[in-house]
């Protein structure tokens, strides 16, 4: 007999819904990770007094009212609502595309007004069937969003031109003829008060969990303790890359505490022109309102990949779409691997959907 039901390899928000579900229904398991700090991606940690995302902002946000069920049970959220505004050469926009954007751009008044100008410039493109991500947004959006709101960020964040970008990326671009700012049409959104670490530290209560502990080095020694393995890190990397390595799109976060008590007066601004280098600067006090004589900012620089850095974003083409299928057949081999979360399912997964599979996957046990 095994020590453990289940070793859970990763003790991001996927690993920890896990075992938390599992340890309810009686199962013994045991969480690690090559981190020194539980929570994956979404940690957190305070800097002045001030909750910092050390790997990039997140907003928990969901139309799913079991998964915020759920998740309520381990933190209370705040009612932050996602507001970000985009800054083009010095002048800013509010975001999603909505009737202050176009104020903003075109001193649009009406949504009749608005209408008619996006009209008129979608038919000027004149695209019927778009080629690639440039021509998919001009076909939806028009010119002078695309160009103005789009397609810096877009060729900055990918490293590629919008013209060698497939269209599929984008599937749609909502407009909104109103002016609600509100970034995500989730029905629940918040940040949980006492920040991402602490709700997953209360998911692991009781859990038997191990930092700082390598699973790929010490491969052998950690299965021998479990009957089944739960892995949710990267899955080529599971297999030493032994088909080729997926590919990603990287990060370089770049923090700076500041001598002022607010910076930017907005959590999320989007850096839209391709001649600043980064996507977006986070002032992160603003997710909660928090109070302090001094502020903390990152700036988000895409980055590409090597196996050396962190994955961020997969890149979904159908090179590496085909590959993952070659490393997922090759996991379905062993009945004792299960393979999931954000990186071993090769997704870019938001959270609400990270806690929904995980859920999803007790279900199947
Ligand atoms: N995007 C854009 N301009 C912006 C923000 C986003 O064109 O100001 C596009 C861009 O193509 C990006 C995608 O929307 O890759 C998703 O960006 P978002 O910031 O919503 O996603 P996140 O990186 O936060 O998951």
């Amino acid at each position: 007999m095994n020590k453990y039901d289940y070793l859970i390899v990763g003790a991001g928000l996927y690993g920890a819904v896990f075992a938390h579900e599992m340890t309810k229904r009686g199962k013994k398991c045991l969480v690690v990770d090559k981190r020194d700090h539980i929570a994956g991606n979404i940690y957190c940690d305070k800097c002045e007094g001030i909750t910092v995302h050390r790997y990039g902002a997140h907003i928990f946000h969901t139309s799913n009212k079991r998964v915020w069920e759920w998740v309520n049970q381990f933190a209370e959220f705040n009612r932050y609502t996602n507001c970000p505004i985009a800054n083009y050469r010095g002048k800013l926009y509010h975001l999603p595309f909505n009737m202050d954007t176009f104020y903003a751009m075109w001193g649009a008044v009406t949504p009749q007004q608005a209408r008619a100008i996006v009209y008129e410039q979608v038919a000027h493109e004149n695209i019927t069937d778009p080629q690639n991500l440039e021509e998919k947004a001009l076909s939806l959006v028009g010119r002078d969003i695309y160009e103005t709101l789009i397609k810096g960020y877009t060729e900055k964040q990918w490293g590629t031109k919008a013209t060698q970008l497939p269209a599929f990326i984008i599937q749609r671009l909502p407009l909104r003829f109103n002016y609600d700012n509100n970034y995500f049409d989730s029905k629940y959104q918040g940040i949980p008060i006492g920040g991402y670490t602490q709700m997953v530290s209360n998911m692991l209560q009781g859990i038997e969990v191990r930092l700082n502990c390598d699973y790929l080095a010490h491969r052998k020694y950690l299965d021998a303790l479990a009957d089944k393995v739960l892995y949710t890190g990267e899955i080529d990397r599971l297999f030493d890359y032994c088909y080729g390595a997926l590919e990603y799109r990287s990060l370089n976060f770049k923090t700076e505490v500041l001598d002022q008590d607010n910076y930017q007066g907005v959590a999320v601004m989007n850096f839209t022109d391709i001649d600043v280098p980064y996507t977006r600067i986070i002032e992160h006090k603003h997710f909660d309102n928090e109070q302090s004589a001094k502020t903390v900012i990152t700036r988000e620089y895409p980055a590409d990949w090597d196996v050396d850095k962190e994955p961020y974003y997969p890149i979904n083409n159908s090179r590496n779409d085909q590959l993952y299928r070659k490393y997922y057949d090759l996991a379905c081999q062993n009945p004792r691997l299960i393979v999931g979360g954000r990186l071993g399912s090769y997704k870019y997964f938001d959270m609400d959907k990270t806690i929904e599979e995980a859920l999803a996957l007790v279900s199947t046990l």
